[in-house]
């Protein structure tokens, strides 16, 4: 007999658990010059998103560190259902994890009336003892990742194998794509739905995590 693989998920932040894109918000909110090309750089992956991003905060100066901060964290709208899919994973033994490509300063505060354990939760650093936001990186990309991710959440995964784990990703954009693809099952919205459609990898779509609650309800018994 074998033992059932144990569900986990990795869920994106930026655009998933929360409703809009932090670094985005971040940026046009200050709106240092220059921030435009690299965003559209950066989403037409001339440039990793590692560079980007490291570019990005590069333009704020350390001086308007709590600013930044206390916008990041303030401005951040959690989705729908979100406690209830956590609730879920606890009495479901369902292992949860943050995977995002966000920043250590508001990921960890936005998410601290979860209680999630803080080393299921992976994110980028900062270091704002320069002239200059610097984002630092812990969590970089394996051998056998070359994207570039800053926050590879492909190494991550490999860490849980297929062999013993129903892997499930939830996320919104292309940066969940390659997650995606070594996924058991994939809950999509926005950009991802769209790269799943374009190479027929099969996704459910979902709007808020109660979307998500009932699809994995329903899959429960047959894994
Ligand atoms: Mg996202
Ligand atoms: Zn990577």
């Amino acid at each position: 007999m074998t033992a059932a693989k144990k569900r986990i998920i990795f869920c994106d932040f930026d655009g998933t658990i929360t409703v809009n894109d932090n670094i985005i918000a971040i940026i046009r909110h200050f709106n240092p010059p220059g921030w435009e090309p690299i965003v559209e750089q950066t989403i037409s992956q001339q440039i990793s998103i590692r560079e980007g991003v490291g570019k990005l905060f590069r333009l704020l100066p350390s001086s308007m560190m709590s600013e930044v901060v206390h916008f990041g964290i303030t401005n951040a709208r959690i989705r729908e259902g979100f406690g209830e899919l956590l609730s879920y994973c606890r009495e479901n033994d369902i292992e949860f994890y943050v995977t995002s490509g966000g920043i250590d300063f508001f990921v960890y505060p936005v998410l601290e009336p979860f209680d999630i354990p803080q080393d299921h939760i992976y994110c980028n650093g900062h270091d704002f003892s320069g002239p200059n936001i610097e984002i630092t990186w812990p969590h970089p990309c394996d051998g056998q990742c070359s994207n570039a991710c800053g926050m590879c959440k492909t190494t991550i995964m490999r860490r849980f194998p297929a062999e013993q784990y129903e892997r499930i990703v939830i996320g919104d954009s292309v940066t969940d794509f390659e997650g995606a693809k070594l996924a058991d099952t994939v809950f999509s919205r926005s950009h991802l739905t769209t790269k799943c459609q374009e190479l027929g990898l099969p996704h459910s779509e979902y709007e808020t995590f109660h979307d998500i609650i009932r699809v994995l309800d329903k899959g429960k018994d047959e894994s």
